[in-house]
């Protein structure tokens, strides 16, 4: 049995650190209470009996919990992210704990206009009787992804305190700043020395994320002609008039965030910036295929070669550089890594179901540079936002769950 009173207290302990990322600090990690919550997960490791645990100089947990099995078995990571979303203030979180839920919708104590809505929640339909935890309606919640760094601390006391369940060696690693993009940027692949990973960072339970969208960016650099308006004609070249031609030669049926779902890819071009001499836009550029990444960046070539003909005198630049790649083309390199998690929720009498992301995680990171990394189920729900929710029942579903796939592991002899 999973200890549920220890498991909530370890949740709403974590979530009253305030980890807020910020966008455009200095500093690594980017806001000091990632230090702090990262301390305290360290400290508590060591007391969990793991004498390795560390805290890097950019503010990274590493601890091991050692194999108590007899043969070779793999090495596996277990990882979360103790930053919490810009997006919506994480600071004074007031978690409202609502036990025995009785259905309907929740209206949040601290902002009457702050209701979380079966309606736009169906998945709560299905919970009735469980523990819940909102926020007082003023603050995120941060259970992405403090749920995850709940459910790896309880996995590894779970484990301590059960010798007789046979794992191997797990690498518990806890990054910073994944919110802003820079989770990834100071975890060194040797130090943390684990043939396959898995983020604890995903929505209710029992979903397995194996694929997110690969991702390039653009920036189309317009170039034109200033001159004093009164004497321009003939010889000013507006670029502001430039860009707006550009983006309404770009589809706007097909192709954009506002009518794709799914699997579709798109162009989404989300940033202007500049005057009549130069004009710089910022386009993303997302796909499941990879390969498609190439056609939409011709796309935006070949319209800025439409475009030049109709302003002759403008010069347009279209610079692309890939950010991340979907994590489906590294998973093939171990295809045990989803095979093993789906295996895990069978044996404990459940459905695994295998889901995808329109969007990047720090495993899409991690499976690009060879460590591959499927996403886990850890309870989230409305992440990012003051309606953000958790279940404590998924939680104990994710302990469960990892409890089982460190056992998976430890059955597969190491090849030599
Ligand atoms: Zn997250």
């Amino acid at each position: 049995m999973i200890n549920r009173e220890r498991l909530l207290e370890r949740f709403l302990k974590y979530v009253s650190v305030d980890t807020t990322a910020r966008e455009g600090a200095e500093t690594y990690p980017s806001s000091p209470g990632q230090l702090v919550l990262g301390r305290m997960l360290r400290d508590e490791l060591l007391a969990l009996g793991l004498t390795d645990a560390v805290q890097t100089e950019h503010g990274i947990v590493l601890a091991t919990l050692p194999s108590n099995s007899d043969k070779p078995v793999r090495v596996v990571a277990l990882n979360a992210h103790v930053d919490t979303s810009p997006e919506t203030t994480g600071a004074g979180v007031r978690p409202q704990v609502v036990r025995k839920y009785a259905g309907g919708d929740l209206v949040l104590p601290g902002n009457p206009q702050a209701v979380i809505r079966v309606a736009d929640n169906p998945e709560l339909k299905a919970l009735v009787g469980c523990t819940l935890i909102t926020t007082d309606g003023t603050t995120l919640l941060g259970s992405d992804d403090k749920s995850g760094v709940a459910v790896i601390m309880e996995t590894a006391a779970y484990l301590q305190e059960h010798p007789d369940v046979a794992h191997g060696p797990l690498r518990i690693c806890f990054t910073c700043d994944e919110e802003i993009g820079h989770g990834v940027d100071h975890v060194d692949l040797n130090v943390l020395g684990a043939k396959v990973c898995y983020t604890l960072d995903g929505k209710g339970a029992d979903e397995i994320d194996v694929e997110t969208f690969s991702a390039d960016l653009a920036v189309v650099t317009f170039r034109g002609v200033n001159i004093h308006p009164s004497i321009a004609k003939g010889r000013m070249v507006n670029t502001l008039r430039v860009a707006g031609e550009f983006i309404h030669r770009l589809p706007h049926d097909t192709l954009s965030p506002e009518t794709t779902e799914g699997r579709q890819g798109f162009l989404h071009p989300y940033q202007l910036s500049g005057g009549v001499a130069e004009v710089q836009m910022r386009i993303i550029l997302r796909d499941f295929d990879t390969a498609r990444l190439a056609q939409l960046a011709e796309l935006l070539r070949s319209t800025a070669v439409e475009c030049q003909r109709s302003f002759p005198g403008a010069s347009i630049a279209v610079e692309v550089t890939p950010q991340y790649r979907n994590m489906a083309d590294g998973l093939t390199a171990e295809p045990r890594a989803v095979r093993f998690a789906q295996l895990a929720i069978e044996r404990l009498g459940r459905k695994p179901q295998l889901t995808i992301i329109r969007g990047g995680t720090d495993g899409s990171r991690f499976t690009e540079l060879g460590l591959p990394t499927p996403n886990l189920s850890t309870g989230e729900h409305n992440p990012h936002s003051p309606l953000e929710w958790t279940c404590l029942e998924e939680m104990i579903q994710a302990v469960e769950m990892l409890v089982q796939l460190a056992q998976v592991w430890a059955e597969e002899p190491v090849a030599q």
